[in-house]
């Protein structure tokens, strides 16, 4: 990727301690938990929803009260799942489609593998963190391939799940509920489990990365300031100002990709001194 992309990324002496400080903070917490926005898949060709160049300025917003159109009639909703007509779901699900994990994605699994990551909860339905490998993983929007039960709030992935276009909607194969997509839609609440998963993890966290997230969309915005209220430590990455600069301890300003690769590097100098000046 050109624009922002890892490879050109080089980052300054000042960013570069921040980043080695990063490292050491990562090593001494006790639970770290990673909450990643939309900016987190940017580099993996996702543009944000919103602002110039956004997939709801190019093909339209999505109805604000899609989750009772939804319940009104859960058939319709799955043909346009199905076969979207819709300028904005069928952007969505192109790109979607096209995107693969980057190199934010994949630290993040590093991380979780060498025990400096509890878990990561991310605002992103894009499948990516999963993709990339991602175990410890919650998705307070949902996720756009996966389907869940609107009565018993169990989530299946789709080929769990048996869909005939001419019998919609699906039903729960575990208590006959209508079956969804798992997308959180505009009006729809947080499915209890996750949410409750989160504020457990943000409770025993008292180190918080904030990965491309600008937040602003509550439940999650309040979470780094729940870290910070017990005595926790809060970084943010990102390539442009936020609400959340100036308000955490500690603002990296750079492409996710290659701020995370650099992390890497400096938690791996910690674990074996003779790299540290690589
Ligand atoms: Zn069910």
């Amino acid at each position: 990727m050109s624009d922002g992309g890892t490879a050109d990324f080089v980052p300054s002496a000042a960013l570069d301690a921040a980043i080695a400080r990063t490292a050491e903070l990562l090593r001494d917490a006790r639970s770290t938990v990673a909450l990643t926005g939309a900016g987190l898949s940017v580099e993996s060709g996702i543009p944000p929803f919103r602002g110039p160049g956004g997939l709801w300025t190019k093909y339209g917003e999505p109805p604000l009260d899609g989750y009772q159109r939804f319940l009104r009639d859960p058939a319709a909703a799955w043909r346009e799942r199905l076969r979207p007509t819709e300028g904005w779901a069928r952007g969505l699900r192109d790109t979607l489609d096209a995107a693969r994990p980057n190199a934010a994605h994949r630290a993040l699994v590093e991380l979780e593998r060498r025990g400096l990551l509890a878990c990561t909860i991310t605002q992103n339905i894009d499948d990516l963190h999963r993709q990339a490998g991602s175990r410890a993983l919650l998705e307070i929007h949902g996720n756009h391939r996966w389907l869940r039960c609107v009565e018993c709030h169990r989530r299946f992935e789709p080929e769990h799940v048996a869909v005939d276009p001419e019998r919609l909607p699906p039903r729960c194969p575990a208590c006959d509920g209508v079956v969804k997509g798992d997308t959180v839609q505009f009006g729809e609440p947080i499915p209890p489990a996750v949410l409750r998963a989160c504020y457990d993890a943000v409770e025993r966290a008292d180190c918080m990365l904030l990965i491309g997230t600008s937040g602003t969309v509550y439940p999650a915005a309040e979470f780094p300031f729940e870290v910070l209220r017990r005595g926790g430590t809060v970084i943010e990455i990102n390539p442009y100002e936020s609400e959340l600069t100036g308000m955490v301890p500690l603002s990296l300003r750079g492409p996710a990709g290659a701020v995370m690769e650099r992390l890497l590097h400096h938690v791996g100098a910690l674990a074996d001194p003779r790299r540290a000046s690589a």
